[in-house]
């Protein structure tokens, strides 16, 4: 076993045996050691550059690092014959796994990878260092992204487990958020928890402070009695927010984010959410593997990839936008949902890369057909499409022609499926958007 050393090597280790160890990265080598001092800031991307990401790492440096396949204490015999055994384990699981065929395949078949030789989830992690905040320390160095794993869960080729939900800024996307309660009519975090005092004789009630005198007591402001005790001259009812900037009181404060990396504010009401998954690979993921390839995609990755489409949420407030306007203005508006009809029975047949070939001309052809006021967002399968300012008649006409060039340019029979809804239709429309 070749080994990669990182961090203080004078004195060298005793344990360590010289004749196997190099500290270039560039030199070939199964394994990798941390020592004390290693640098693990940016190693994994250095380790990347050399072709080294997935290699088995045994962590010796006392500091923590969670890519490591191995942790111990300061080198000893023992532990270093812990880690080369764990390293031939993971090193003979890699070598079941032929190079990837297609260089785009390569990320998404590193990650899958990760999770093959180590056995074990992809699991996500809190991260306080990225603006997500979460990460996944298997993938450190590998250039694979949170939507690149979800394309992987939504092919079957990883299953998801929940690991939590984020709330994202509304202005930079960040999920670095400081959870405040603000005041529900200016939106201040200035707010003073007091309770409300209730004199029953005159059944004035105000919070606490304006019954407050300076000796200790309480007046009631508004008849100036005296309240003595509790229970039988006066109560409190309910625990208020006093807002320091408006003066507004309320029994309950609003909710609100405020983002550490923009400083700006966010109503929690409004804030968007991202879950986050651990991945675990599937049967299909190891199949995938095992073959150097992905399996086909969909038209919709397909389509996302020539012409790109719209997040379900800037495609909802689109929607919404412009059903806005049909209404007010009577104006034209439809949308349409596309499918291919015959998926499965392609991709039995052709198999994954005749059938990516296939529907990268059909996106083609479909991205021609439409205008670039037309917006695209995708569901699953479905291919959703908003035609702004369309009648009906204009949509068909528009979806004739796609499948007519379908249709000659093609050369698989490819079953186009398209709903159209207009204005008066438009909830059902809406429930397809995800
Ligand atoms: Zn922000
Ligand atoms: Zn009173
Ligand atoms: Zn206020």
């Amino acid at each position: 076993m070749r080994f990669l050393v990182e961090g203080t090597t004078s004195p060298w280790p005793e344990a360590l045996p010289r004749a196997q160890c190099s500290t270039d990265p560039a030199a070939p080598a199964d394994a990798v050691i941390l020592l004390e001092g290693a640098a693990t800031d940016g190693l994994m991307a250095r380790l990347a550059k050399h072709d080294k990401a997935l290699l088995p790492i045994g962590n010796f440096s006392g500091a923590q690092f969670k890519r490591a396949d191995y942790a111990g204490p300061a080198l000893s015999e023992v532990g270093l014959t812990e880690f080369t055994a764990k390293a031939i384990d993971i090193l003979g699981r890699l070598s079941e796994l032929p190079p990837p065929a297609a260089p785009s395949d390569r990320p998404a078949l590193e990650a899958m990878a990760m999770a093959f030789s180590r056995e074990s989830e992809l699991l996500a992690d809190w991260c306080p260092l990225v603006p997500e905040a979460v990460r996944y320390p298997l993938l450190e160095g590998i250039p694979v992204s949170r939507e690149s794993l979800e394309d992987l869960a939504a092919g079957d080729l990883l299953r998801r487990r929940p690991f939590d939900t984020l709330h994202l800024c509304g202005h930079c996307g960040s999920s670095r958020l400081n959870v405040r309660e603000e005041c529900i009519k200016c939106g201040s975090s200035n707010l003073r928890q007091t309770s409300l005092v209730h004199h029953y004789r005159c059944a004035h009630q105000a919070p606490a402070e304006e019954f407050e005198r300076p000796d200790g007591g309480l007046l009631c402001p508004k008849c100036g009695d005296t309240l003595r005790h509790y229970g039988v001259d006066y109560d409190r009812p309910a625990e208020i927010f006093h807002c320091g900037d408006c003066g507004h009181v309320n029994d309950e404060p609003a909710v609100g984010f405020v983002c550490m990396d923009c400083g700006k504010r966010t109503e929690a009401e409004r804030a968007d959410k991202r879950t986050w998954h651990h991945y675990a690979l599937t049967s299909k993921g190891v199949a995938a593997l095992k073959a150097g390839a992905l399996p086909a995609r969909s038209l919709g990755a397909a389509i996302a990839r020539i012409m790109g489409t719209y997040s379900p949420r800037d495609f909802r407030l689109l929607c919404d936008y412009q059903s806005d306007i049909a209404r007010r203005y009577e104006r034209p508006l439809c949308g349409g949902v596309l499918e291919v009809a015959n998926y499965d029975e392609l991709a039995q047949r052709l198999g994954g890369r005749r059938l990516n070939q296939l529907f990268t001309l059909l996106a083609e052809i479909i991205s021609q057909t439409l205008r670039t006021s037309d917006a695209v967002a995708l569901s699953g399968r479905l291919v959703l499409v908003l035609f702004a300012e369309t009648p009906r008649a204009g949509v068909e006409r528009a979806l004739e022609r796609m499948r007519q060039r379908a249709d000659e340019t093609l050369s698989e029979p490819v079953d186009l499926r398209i709903d159209i809804f207009e204005a008066d239709d438009w909830e059902r429309f809406m429930e397809q958007v995800p």
